[in-house]
């Protein structure tokens, strides 16, 4: 049964959107972050809606001054006439990740006087993935509204920013001297998905060191197409030095990708990556459902307690009972 008053909040909130409503648009994310009723039928009209903003990742290990870059980049963009949406997204545990967030929020805020500029952190609920997939859904609904550009920045360097990351167009990695990022980088897998290399805080020593050592790794790797240029920037000084080399750098990725068929393959790789994110989160919820259903549930746990069966081939188990079952009927 469809819930009229329901469904007449979630129109009138997209609504809001789409007549650039800076209070929609926030109302339209926490229900989306708070998986509320709603959000499903929101986020549908969302991705309908999408009008192409340029999705630019920014991802570092934490201190590198990835927010101080991201600020001299609105400057840079806001500038150039263009309107900017921003999502930091802390994919770490709620615990560790509030304070963070809650600082970033309050420097942040002076930004939300700008009506072209709109920003929202995004932190772990969690949920299984939720951070990372409700990134992909918060573009959408930013794209929906109409920014130009989304900035999402994520804070330190694990398998979630890589996760993250698999939703933007241009990936920057920021780096400082001196931080020992050159084995963050390889660690988190940092170097692959990095389309631009930023070495911040060049006005500290070491920094062409850092320079060289990004630029040996990446001669090291099979580079067909793509070169990852990088660029150096003093985000903190007054006049951002390097800031628009930075957003010259995203845009020739951009024309690069848009000179191809990379776009393209772009945006149905972050659809991809969001579709495996909910798959997982419809066939865990559903297959333990299931088995919950007729008593299954209880008996593979009591298995389990008796050493009688592992939990991987339980699942498997559980899995397949699910797919024969939703197969026949
Ligand atoms: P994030 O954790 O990567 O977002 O880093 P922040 O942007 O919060 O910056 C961390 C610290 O580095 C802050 O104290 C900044 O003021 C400082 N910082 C940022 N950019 C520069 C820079 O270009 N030079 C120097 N010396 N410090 C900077």
């Amino acid at each position: 049964m469809t819930d009229v008053p329901r469904e007449r909040a979630i129109d009138n909130i997209f609504e809001g959107i789409t007549r650039k409503s800076r209070a929609h648009l926030a109302r339209a994310i926490s229900l989306v972050e708070d998986e509320a009723d709603g959000a499903a039928g929101l986020l549908s009209r969302a991705y309908r809606s999408r009008k192409g903003a340029m999705v630019v990742g920014i991802t570092g290990a934490s201190g590198v001054g990835k927010s101080t870059l991201v600020d001299a980049m609105i400057g840079v963009l806001r500038d150039a006439g263009r309107s900017v949406g921003v999502i930091a997204v802390d994919p770490s545990s709620p615990f560790t990740g509030g304070a963070i967030l809650g600082d970033r929020v309050r420097i942040r805020s002076a930004h939300n006087i700008d009506p072209y500029i709109f920003f929202r952190s995004l932190a772990s609920r969690g949920h299984l993935g939720g951070v990372s997939r409700h990134t992909g859904d918060v573009i959408a609904l930013m794209d929906a509204f109409g920014f130009d550009d989304i900035l999402v920045e994520t804070v330190g360097a694990g398998q979630s920013e890589v996760d993250v990351m698999r939703y933007v167009h241009t990936v920057i990695v920021v780096l400082a001297p001196g931080m020992g990022d050159d084995v963050q980088v390889i660690k988190a897998g940092i170097l692959e998905i990095g389309n631009v290399f930023c070495i911040n805080k060049a006005d500290l020593p070491g920094a062409d060191k850092t320079r060289r050592e990004i630029e040996m790794m990446l001669a090291m790797k099979e580079n067909a197409g793509w070169r990852p240029p990088v660029v150096e920037t003093i985000a903190l000084s007054p006049d951002q030095k390097g800031a628009k080399e930075v957003v010259g750098a995203v845009i020739s990725h951009r024309d690069y990708l848009a000179s191809g068929d990379l776009m393209k393959e772009k945006t149905r790789q972050s659809y991809r990556a969001v579709l495996e994110e909910y798959l997982r989160l419809v066939t865990i919820e559903k297959v333990m459902k299931h088995a919950a259903s007729d008593g299954t549930l209880d008996s593979v746990l009591d298995e389990m307690e008796r050493g009688e069966a592992s939990p991987l081939e339980v699942a498997g188990r559980l899995a397949r009972r699910y797919l024969t079952r939703s197969c026949h009927g």
